[in-house]
């Protein structure tokens, strides 16, 4: 026991966190399959696998308030019948391959070479990071920094990746080489993160060169 109600209340306010850490989302042979079968339905009938080639990052924000919120969102193999306007794009969930909470703290929720359904036309080759915010939660420093830090690290993995992109910019690639879609009327409007969140974390990432719009040859 302390003496120090705030010091008592900090170490109880750890431990709730800690506890609510999210293991990966549940990702088994049957929300495997689906995203097989997805990937068939949208990018190629003879595809075998789920393995993606990243040449992307897509930053999104999840217009939740937290952790938990999303974790409840993404762990379900299927979609839920409330998202009607992608219902007809298939049956597995979204999800991402990870998640960066408001503290900062970045998840992994699934292998980051498994493709997740994130951002249509582009999930075969891209990498999606969910911040938990939204316009009623504005992003935080401290996830500005953790985008960084895990852009950098996926960069060095992964040599092919030659963008960086929010998701509101994601309707720039239709009709380039990176686009994969047989459903050409299969898109959303998205607004999330924003241009001046992406302006900040790309002043950031300047010296790695990556790129917002495509260009021929790259990678
Ligand atoms: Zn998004």
């Amino acid at each position: 026991m302390s003496d120090n109600p705030a010091a008592a209340a900090a170490a109880a306010a750890a431990a709730a966190a800690a506890a609510a850490a999210p293991a990966p989302i549940h990702f088994g042979e049957y929300r495997q399959a689906l995203t097989l079968d997805y990937i068939r339905q949208h990018y190629d009938p003879d595809a075998r696998d789920i393995l993606i080639d990243p040449q992307i990052i897509v930053v999104h924000w999840t217009a939740t308030p937290t952790l938990e919120s999303l974790y409840s969102i993404f762990d379900p193999d299927t979609l839920p019948a409330a998202r009607a306007g992608i219902s007809r794009g298939g049956k597995v969930n979204v999800s991402s391959q990870f998640t960066v909470d408001r503290d900062g703290t970045i998840y992994q929720l699934m292998p980051d070479n498994w493709m997740a359904r994130h951002t249509i036309g582009l999930n075969r080759i891209a990498i999606g990071i969910e911040n938990i915010g939204g316009p009623r939660w504005p992003l935080t420093e401290e996830q500005l920094s953790a985008n960084e830090w895990l852009i950098r690290h996926l960069t060095r993995k992964y040599e092919r990746i030659a963008y960086v992109i929010g998701h509101h910019e994601y309707l720039n690639f239709r009709d380039t080489a990176l686009w994969q879609e047989n459903d050409s009327t299969y898109f959303t409007l998205k607004q999330d993160p924003g241009d001046e969140y992406m302006a900040r974390l790309r002043a950031r990432l300047s010296d790695l060169e990556l790129l917002a719009r495509y260009a021929e040859g790259s990678p």
